[in-house]
């Protein structure tokens, strides 16, 4: 990183003046917590006894036969509330904590990440108010009423495609009028800086374990990290601990939807271009006037036009290699994993398990693959069952 907050030219803050002080509130405040022992030390015993990390590193030995590839599958599904999003609520709402803050803000798409921030409010008795768009609400019901046991309220979004970029852009707005009291928990690496650089830090110990374990299970590192990319967060959390080790490729899996060729994707990286959405410069759906585009995936999680600066800024300068597989192809990557090695993913998880299929094509015979099983299935069961 070149200029603070930057990854080459992608990034920055692009916000309205009113956030302009409390982003740099959180930059300082954040950067203070992050040398601070106490904080650390109180966020590692959230995440191993709250939430139930370490997380194992599982070898998939039946589709490993199958794919004639070495499939070890890091199991964020098992973690509380089923992925990986709690161990990036819990750390901002530690930092939250510290702030001094009462109110807990956030946006969410499948209501994953809304699930995991109201559970960490409750936990540290805040108040929770969650954005969400209405069309979310409707294919995510489950996780509404999980919220809203929580205690969390969900606030109905019914601006523009009602999904998660809406929810996001109403969470700013919100976050404009109440900065004092209220700490806006954003869900993936996306956002102004310091954002980014923050949800990748909390994120990075899915990296950070993974390299000690494959280490010590297969003595090396592996040849392939691949993971489902949404706003960034479960991948970049694996990729960013295994930058320096140029051997160890990666590889984003975004949601091609209908197909590229469509209307209907969400394939930021492949198909996107250079602009500004939520206060980040990085790469964005957007039509020839600049318009953001609607974003689809058959998974909630990954029907956002945007994606976390630093996957732009890995894509350009060659460090990971991004790719998109459609809604059917992930569709058969969910009943693959369930059928073969008894293990639901989430859809969105299930887009990097469809591409196994594609990399067994063209990797070298028993290449060591690690792939980020970022959620469990459960919450994807309706829809599901419609389709197949
Ligand atoms: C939210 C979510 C994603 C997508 O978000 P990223 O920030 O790209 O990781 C992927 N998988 C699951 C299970 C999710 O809940």
């Amino acid at each position: 990183m070149n200029k603070k907050g930057y990854f080459g030219e992608f990034g920055g803050s692009f916000v309205p003046e009113t956030l302009v002080a409390c982003l740099k509130e959180l930059d300082a405040e954040y950067s203070k917590a992050r040398r601070s022992t106490a904080f650390r030390k109180e966020l590692s015993y959230y995440l191993s006894d709250f939430a139930g990390r370490p997380t194992p590193l599982y070898f998939a030995s039946n589709i490993s036969r199958i794919l004639k590839l070495k499939v070890y599958l890091k199991r964020e599904d098992l973690l509380h509330t089923g992925a990986h999003k709690i161990n990036n609520t819990l750390g901002q709402v530690i930092l939250a904590k510290r702030m001094g803050k009462k109110r807990i803000i956030a946006e969410t798409g499948a209501g994953q990440h809304g699930v995991a921030t109201a559970t960490v409010a409750a936990l540290f008795g805040l108040t929770c108010d969650i954005y969400m768009g209405q069309e979310d609400i409707v294919r995510q019901r489950l996780n509404v009423f999980r919220m809203q046991l929580l205690g969390a309220n969900v606030i109905p979004v019914k601006n523009g495609s009602q999904t998660l970029k809406d929810a996001m852009t109403e969470a700013l707005r919100d976050w404009v009028t109440n900065v004092r009291d209220t700490y806006y928990i954003i869900g993936s690496v996306a956002g102004p800086h310091p954002y980014p650089v923050m949800v990748r830090d909390f994120q990075a110990v899915i990296g950070e374990e993974t390299k000690k374990e494959i280490v010590k299970i297969t003595k090396r590192l592996p040849d392939y990290l691949v993971a489902c990319v949404g706003g960034g967060s479960n991948a970049m959390g694996l990729f960013h601990p295994f930058f320096k080790y140029k051997k160890v490729k990666f590889i984003g899996v975004e949601a091609a939807g209908l197909g590229i060729g469509s209307k209907y994707h969400s394939a930021t990286l492949v198909a996107g271009k250079l602009g500004v959405l939520h206060g980040s410069k990085s790469t964005v759906l957007q039509d020839k006037y600049g318009q953001i585009k609607i974003a689809h995936s058959v998974a909630a999680g990954l029907d956002y036009p945007g994606v976390g600066p630093e996957h732009s800024f890995y894509k350009k300068i060659k460090r990971a290699q991004y790719v998109a597989v459609t809604d059917n192809e992930a569709l058969e990557g969910f009943k693959f994993l369930s059928e073969k090695e008894g293990i639901i993913p989430a859809l969105e998880t299930a887009h990097a398990i469809a591409y196994l299929k594609k990399l067994s094509k063209k990797a070298k015979k028993n290449s060591l693959v690690v792939l980020c099983l970022s959620g469990r299935g459960d919450k994807d069961m309706d829809i599901v069952y419609k389709r197949i």
